[in-house]
């Protein structure tokens, strides 16, 4: 099962979050795949949107924020979007946009570059979208390119969003992430803006706390043990093992962890009376035209990839017995 654990390194200013989706993630993957226009993803793609979706994830339960954190990657190559969106409670969904693409074999394997960044005008959004806005408030959104400082390419999505989180957030960050097509899984060591001193106000905080970029050696040391993990170990053992191995000189206070249904977990809004509604909303003649080509009427959820496929019987039944639009007001979206 999908689960999640935040710790602290006793008396340090740094803090840890690992997660592992396995569920979640799995039902992810089995909603594309059942999906006959766009069956599932590619190796290579499934681990990127894998690694978005643990990233994201870990990003989201290590704010204080009500509302969504959307991680998006806006591809140049066959990848044109991937998207992960997390809500507060940790609900989560995920997909990504695939155009095959002459000469590139996605299946033989691929690197970032090639999937979303083949020219180099690849970018990665971090939206935040509060549950209850003001009048005429936008979301928080930065985007940061899939290059470094010195515009070569970034091979890895960990570095593209450790670059961000320094870059926006002034906060030294590590993240290791690992995904196949049963688990997603992450590792976020992150130093905190200064123990113990939240409540001073002001400049002075900032001020020390960028003067630390880089230089807490606390950090640093936990860091370099962080990045040790690698991504099998990360995939196949337990939290416990995982943590005593990396930090087993280090004193830890572990958090309550999120399980069972506080664990991160897949929800998606579709149904089939919701599609129902959309073809009701088509009206009868264009319904019966697309009965006409192909035999049925078959529509993909664009935010999960689950197809819901309407017969002649069922689709004429729409038109017969209209669905109740008095239970449309409950809807949230
Ligand atoms: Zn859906």
């Amino acid at each position: 099962m999908s689960e999640l654990h935040k710790f602290l390194f006793d008396g340090l200013p740094v803090r840890g979050v690992l997660v592992r989706l396995t569920d979640t993630w799995t039902e992810i993957l089995r909603r594309r795949a059942s999906n006959s226009d766009t069956a599932g993803y590619a190796a290579p793609v499934r681990e990127m949107l894998g690694e978005m979706t643990a990233a994201a994830t870990l990003m989201q339960a290590n704010i204080k924020f009500d509302g969504a954190l959307v991680l998006q990657i806006f591809g140049d190559g066959p990848v044109k979007v991937a998207v992960v969106e997390v809500q507060s409670d940790l609900s989560l969904r995920a997909t990504a946009t695939v155009q095959p693409q002459p000469g590139l074999d996605l299946e033989a394997g691929a690197t970032l570059s090639q999937m979303v960044n083949a020219r180099n005008l690849g970018r990665c959004a971090i939206t935040l979208d509060p549950k209850t806005k003001f009048p005429g408030q936008q979301p928080y959104q930065g985007v940061v390119p899939l290059f470094d400082d010195q515009g070569v390419p970034i091979e890895k999505l960990s570095e593209v969003l450790e670059h961000y989180m320094l870059q926006s957030e002034q906060l030294d960050t590590t993240l290791v992430l690992a995904a196949d097509d049963k688990v997603a899984a992450g590792l976020l060591i992150q130093r905190l803006p200064m123990a113990g001193v939240g409540n001073l106000a002001g400049s002075m905080v900032s001020r020390e706390n960028e003067d630390q970029i880089g230089l807490n050696e606390s950090y640093n040391r936990i860091a370099v043990l962080a990045s040790s993990l690698k991504r099998e170990e990360l995939l196949t053992l337990d939290v416990d093992t995982i943590l005593r191995r990396l930090f087993w000189e280090e004193s830890i206070t572990r958090f309550e962890p999120l399980v069972g249904e506080q664990a991160p977990r897949f929800v998606c809004n579709c149904s089939r009376e919701r599609v129902g509604k959309m073809i009701v909303g088509l009206g009868p003649k264009e319904a019966e035209e697309i009965i006409a080509e192909r035999g049925d009427i078959e529509v993909g959820c664009e935010f999960c990839g689950l197809q819901y496929r309407f017969d002649p019987v069922d689709a004429a039944q729409l038109f017969v017995a209209p669905v109740q639009m008095a239970s449309s007001g409950a809807e949230s979206h």
